[in-house]
Formats: C-alpha cells, structure tokens, sequence
C-alpha cells in the first residue's frame, strides 16, 4: 500500500511555518537550498520550543503582500495534494502580516480568498483557524477572535492560541476565548508541548477548547488522560515536531501517541508546519508504522476521529467520510497490514 495515496485528514498545519524550497525561492530569488536548510528550517533536536520558534520569522517577513500570501497559499495546497491530504485546516495568525500595509480583515479576505481558489484548483477542502499568540495582547487576542467573528460564513470556523506556551500565560486570552465561545466559534488552542499535564488542565479549564494543539505530554498524568476521554477532547499530534521539541521525547519510540491511542483517547497525526519541520503527512504514517506497527485499522479510525472532530459543517463530513471509506475500501479487506 503507497501511504502516500491514502486519503488523509490533517487538523494542525500552520500556513506560514510551512514555506516549500520553490515557494521561498520565489519569494526571495537567490536563496539557495542550503541557506534554506540552515535558516529556515528548525534544527533537527531544538533546545526547547522557544528555539524552534526563532526560526518562523523568516518566513512571516516574506508573507507581507496579498500576492506572497497567495503563493504561499497555493504552494501550501500543491503540498497537501502531493501528499494526498483530503482536508486541511490551516491556521495562521492574521497580525503577523501587517507589516507591508495590509490591514487584518485583509490578511484574511485575501487568505481566504486564495484558500477558495486552491481548493478548487486540487479539490483538497480546507477550513481556517486564526490563531492568536501567547506574547499577544489582550487586545491583540481579542482582535483575532473578533476577526473569526466577522468572517463568519466564510471558510474561517475557529481560533486557536500557539506561540510559546512556557513563555507567556494564558491571563491574556481568556477574554478573547470567552468571546468565542459566545459567538459559537470553534477553539482549539496549543498546549502540553513546551509544558506538563497542568498547562493541559488549565488550558481545558480556562479556554474551553474542543481540541489540544499536541497535548502530548497529557500521558503523564492518568487522571488527565482519563479527563480527556471522558469529555472527548481531541489531541492534534504531531511526532516529528513533538520529537524535535520536547526534551523528554528523545526519538519516536519515546513517542506516547500509540499509548494514548490504546488508552482511548480521541486523537489524529498531524505535521504542524512542513517548514521548520521538514515532514510530510506521509512521512508521519511511515513513522507510525515504523515505529508503532500502525496499519490501515489505526489509520482509517484516527482519521474519523478527526472527522468527528473537525471545524466544518456536517455535509462536509458526511463527504469526508465517503471519501476515507473509498480510499480504504481495499485496504480494510488487508485487515490492518501494509503490503
Ligand atoms: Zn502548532
């Protein structure tokens, strides 16, 4: 079985930590390869995720035009296409692309507008999340959840807060999940990465999200594990990153994404950014073979897991399904082997 024709659903991807090679060269001609590999893309072990971070900057400064946003868009869905991605959704956050005069309802008519085009262009269906940032204002958090507000109706359906989550605490952006949660926008928001279980448990308490951004180091705590079962909370893993970042996950057999499946626990592989992470969706199924012996079984029923979970509307996920079960229909006769 070629994983990379297998139908798959990716939940955390970021837009703009997820620059291709041809997409930075375009942007920036005269960048080689090799400054590529050195500048933009995270060392293979970082010290922690701060240091992962330090390197997305590069590709924010050449996102600052409607037309970069639209080459980053487009090369991002030639990505997911290669990959055999059937739905994406992809977030970024809208004030970090102010910089060249755009405004912020800017920056997401014009992403959103380009996401329209592409999922035409590869019939690959995509949602958007704006995500606010750990070092952001209460007033910049606010922003962004008003911004999903506004867009409405729109392919934008949730916010989600990332950055530096051992930096910066959560005081800043209880308001602006709050005002989410009251105009019935979806939430999803990063935590137990760059921290324990209790920045878990108080993430879930505080923010109310539906889904974990990683949520990784949620095996250390039973109870926590037996929390998120209990009220469905789905993780969005993503072993390479998780393994580059997090110091206590030295490889991927350390990885507890197999102990959490078996455990119950609602979850679905994702690359979170292709860039500072040079992965593919196919790349992470290799691994969860590999190294977890996963087969079409875990693959088929994590991707419907995060289905059930996705920010769209149920005809979409009625149609995702179809489209899983097709692309596993001959597979499933194999029973849960790789061939
Ligand atoms: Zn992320």
């Amino acid at each position: 079985m070629d994983l990379r024709k297998l139908p798959k659903i990716e939940l955390h991807l970021h837009l703009d930590c997820s620059l291709s090679y041809e997409a930075v060269r375009r942007l920036s001609p005269g960048v080689t390869e090799a400054e590529y590999a050195r500048e933009y893309v995270a060392p293979a072990k970082c010290t922690n995720l701060a240091d992962f971070l330090s390197r997305a900057p590069k590709g924010f400064l050449l996102m600052q035009s409607a037309a970069s946003l639209e080459v980053v868009v487009a090369d991002m869905f030639e990505q997911l296409r290669a990959d055999g991605v059937i739905y994406a959704e992809i977030r970024f956050a809208p004030l970090l692309h102010l910089e060249g005069g755009l405004s912020a309802s800017d920056v997401v008519r014009i992403v959103e507008r380009a996401t329209r085009d592409a999922i035409a262009a590869t019939g690959v269906e995509a949602r958007l999340i704006l995500c606010t940032l750990r070092h952001f204002t209460a007033e910049q958090s606010m922003t962004t959840a008003k911004l999903a507000a506004e867009f409405r109706g729109s392919l934008v359906t949730a916010i989600d807060l990332a950055a530096d989550e051992a930096g910066f605490p959560l005081d800043a952006h209880a308001a602006a999940f709050e005002f989410a949660l009251s105009e019935n926008i979806c939430r999803t928001a990063h935590a137990g990465e760059a921290c324990g279980p209790a920045s878990v448990w108080e993430t879930l308490e505080r923010l109310k999200p539906t889904r974990i951004g990683h949520g990784t180091r949620s095996y250390e705590d039973p109870a926590l594990v037996e929390h998120l079962k209990r009220e469905g909370i789905h993780l969005e893993l993503c072993p390479s990153a998780n393994v580059q970042i997090i110091p206590s996950i030295e490889s991927w057999t350390e990885h507890p994404i197999d102990r959490l499946y078996r455990a119950g626990v609602r979850l679905n592989a994702n690359t979170d950014s292709r860039m500072l992470t040079p992965t593919t969706l196919t790349a992470e199924y290799e691994g969860l073979h590999k190294h977890f012996g996963w087969g079409m079984s875990e693959f088929l029923r994590t991707n419907l897991m995060a289905i059930d979970a996705a920010f769209c509307d149920e005809a979409t996920k009625t149609e995702l399904r179809k489209k899983l079960e097709i692309g596993f229909g001959g597979s499933r006769e194999l029973g849960s082997t790789l061939t």
